[in-house]
């Protein structure tokens, strides 16, 4: 059995900027995962660090989203430096494209409540026909309405989370690959947790398991009401530049593919792709980018998003006297990434998790 101060279960996007952000302080870390059999959001997803549209009705959230994207440049200098990994991180701002006028309206409502709720710090502005043009040339000229904000960016998730972990290591921290833990026993002093491999023991604990939280929390009296939601994504060859800014729809990566995504499908726990909705983001994609039409994916694939009922992140910690155990979900852990490695970790170790985070706890589902 071996021993450890904070043990993080889980090495996707949350669990591995956590256990970042804890090893860069000097504490003592095991991270383990269960491995590639695993559901795993961090490598499937599109990579993007998105602000626009982030929590017009969820204050909390849009404030905690500027947050990250504040972070992001020194946090992508950091991991570079320590790892020489790149991680492609591009913050040069993105757009929305607004697909038919109902749409349009909805969203400038939308923006407007967000700069509201944002403190001011969130940037935007409507893009007409000719400055879209002038932004990107070769998107389609019959597209409704399109909104830019300087505030978004993009990186290479595979590489982000490979820096995540790279830097865990430098940092001193553990990593225990091929370690599921299958259940959780809470001692006088600690945590048992039993694992394929044997049992661990943990005096502090934080749960960052994608979906899997759902069936680890109440074992030690937490919750974590979470609902797997299907992405299906496509990705083309490597083309010459064509798109200048990243969106929810399609982003050119550092190597020239483009990105094509997503779907948002209730299908369970099956992580497949299928023809239908790969058909139907492929039209879409050549819609809005008419040079795709006789360009050839190379690759498909689906990943599960690891969704709140309200779509928001899901923080919790232990509110009894006993040994302290934190739980964190959230379907955007990538943008989240830097303040979760900055800002949540350092909290950790602290007797309670900052009161600006109160908004986040699973309570709000039971109100
Ligand atoms: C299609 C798609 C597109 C997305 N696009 C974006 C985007 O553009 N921007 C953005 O910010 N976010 C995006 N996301 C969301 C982002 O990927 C997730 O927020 C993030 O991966 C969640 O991190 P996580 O660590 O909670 O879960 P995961 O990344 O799924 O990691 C969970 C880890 O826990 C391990 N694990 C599970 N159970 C156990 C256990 N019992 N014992 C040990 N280990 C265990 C798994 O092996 C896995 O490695 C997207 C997601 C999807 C699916």
């Amino acid at each position: 059995m071996r021993d450890s101060r904070v043990v993080v279960i889980g090495g996707g996007m949350v669990g591995a900027a956590l256990g970042y952000g804890l090893a860069r302080q000097g504490i003592e870390t095991l991270m383990l995962d269960e491995g590639d059999q695993g559901l795993r959001a961090a490598r499937g997803n599109f990579g993007l660090l998105w602000v626009q549209g982030k929590g017009a009705e969820f204050p909390a959230y849009a404030r905690w989203t500027m947050d990250s994207c504040r972070l992001w440049p020194d946090f992508a200098a950091e991991l570079a430096e320590l790892t020489d990994i790149d991680v492609q991180f591009r913050q040069r701002g993105g757009i929305h494209y607004c697909l038919d006028e109902p749409e349009l309206e909805a969203y400038r409502l939308e923006l407007a409540q967000q700069a509201e709720v944002s403190g001011g710090d969130f940037e935007y502005q409507f893009l007409s026909p000719t400055q879209l043009a002038r932004l990107e040339p070769h998107i389609s000229a019959n597209i409704p309405g399109a909104c830019y904000s300087p505030n978004d960016g993009h990186v290479n998730p595979l590489f982000l989370l490979r820096a995540l972990h790279a830097g865990f290591l430098a940092k001193g921290g553990h990593y225990r690959p091929r370690h599921h833990v299958l259940n959780i026993e809470t001692t006088h002093d600690g945590f048992m947790l039993h694992t394929e491999q044997g049992p661990i023991r943990a005096e502090q604990l934080v749960l960052a398991a994608g979906l899997d939280n759902r069936r680890l929390a109440p074992m030690v009296d937490l919750s974590q009401p979470l609902i797997p939601q299907r992405g299906q994504l496509l990705i083309t060859e490597r083309l010459p530049r064509l798109l200048n800014y990243p969106s929810i729809y399609l982003r050119q990566t550092g190597e020239g593919s483009i990105q094509i995504g997503d779907s948002s499908e209730q299908v369970g726990l099956d992580d497949g792709n299928t023809p239908q909705v790969m058909a139907r983001l492929a039209r879409r994609a050549i819609s809005l980018l008419p040079a795709l039409r006789h360009r050839h994916i190379v690759r498909g694939w689906g990943a599960l998003r690891v969704l709140s009922p309200d779509g928001y992140p899901v923080y919790e910690q232990n509110r009894d006297p006993g040994p302290r155990v934190h739980a964190f979900s959230s379907h955007s852990g990538v943008t989240l990434a830097a303040v979760h490695a900055l800002t949540l970790a350092p909290m950790l170790m602290a007797p309670r998790l900052s009161p600006s985070l109160e908004a986040f706890t699973p309570q709000r589902f039971k109100d």
